[in-house]
């Protein structure tokens, strides 16, 4: 088709999500309340100001959508959706909340939905009749191909995440929340919860890594994620909390 790579350029993957984003806000109810709006609004423009660095000149934009289900997402071009379900199951904790938006940034900034995406188009470029090619396929690999042929909507959010992805999304997500100056031990606390609860972050389609393994994962690069929070802190003029 001779536009495969102009299709995945960041450029073009970012004027795709911008336009998906735009839609998904005429259709979903916004939230009109307004101190989950600011609370959003400055965790994303804080973890954005320390992400910077991995995606310059990104044009953010971080919105509250009323529902119910618990989730949030980034999209290629820096548009962060959070649902208020998820600020619900946070209890309204800014350092909770600030981790599952460098998760999500973390995501963009390591292009895995360009990733997946060229991945994507790899399988469905390679000739495969869906249906029939992808039969034996696990369903992570159907899907991924669906997905391609589906490209023209929301294309951002129609990939799922692997579980390297997830675990890369952890970990700088980790030290992206505690540049800002959130508490990273929030992390552990979140997902302890997300577990309890039963619920997972649906992200659309993640693979979702198993939540004691999470983490795990997450508490044996505390201490330096700790450290950084200290440093940001200190930094602000704020007292880090012990
Ligand atoms: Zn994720």
């Amino acid at each position: 088709m001779g536009c495969g790579t102009a299709m995945l350029s960041d450029e073009n993957l970012a004027k795709r999500a911008k336009r998906d984003f735009n839609r998904m806000k005429g259709k979903e109810t916004l939230s009109t309340n307004a101190s989950h709006n600011k609370m959003i609004k400055e965790i994303g423009e804080r973890i954005a100001g320390v992400a910077q660095v991995d995606l310059p000149g990104t044009e953010w934009e971080f919105v509250v959508f009323e529902k119910k289900e618990a989730n949030a997402f980034a999209m290629p071009g820096g548009k962060v959706g959070v649902y208020s379900g998820l600020i619900e199951l946070a209890d309204g904790d800014a350092d909770e909340i600030a981790v599952v938006i460098g998760h999500e940034i973390a995501h963009v900034s390591f292009r895995h939905s360009n990733k997946r995406m060229t991945q994507a188009m790899g399988i469905a470029l390679g000739g495969v009749i869906l249906n029939a090619a992808l039969r034996d396929k696990d369903s992570t690999d159907r899907r991924l191909a669906t997905g391609a042929y589906a490209a023209g909507t929301t294309l951002g959010m129609t990939l799922p995440y692997s579980r390297e992805n997830e675990r890369e999304a952890d970990h700088r997500g980790l030290f992206y929340s505690a540049m800002a100056g959130y508490d990273p031990r929030a992390a552990i606390r979140f997902w302890s919860k997300m577990k309890k609860s039963g619920k997972r972050l649906p992200e659309i389609f993640s693979t979702h890594p198993n939540p004691g393994k999470r983490i795990e994962f997450l508490e044996s690069h505390m201490d330096r994620a700790y450290a950084l929070y200290v440093e940001a802190k200190n930094a602000r003029g704020e007292k880090p909390n012990p």
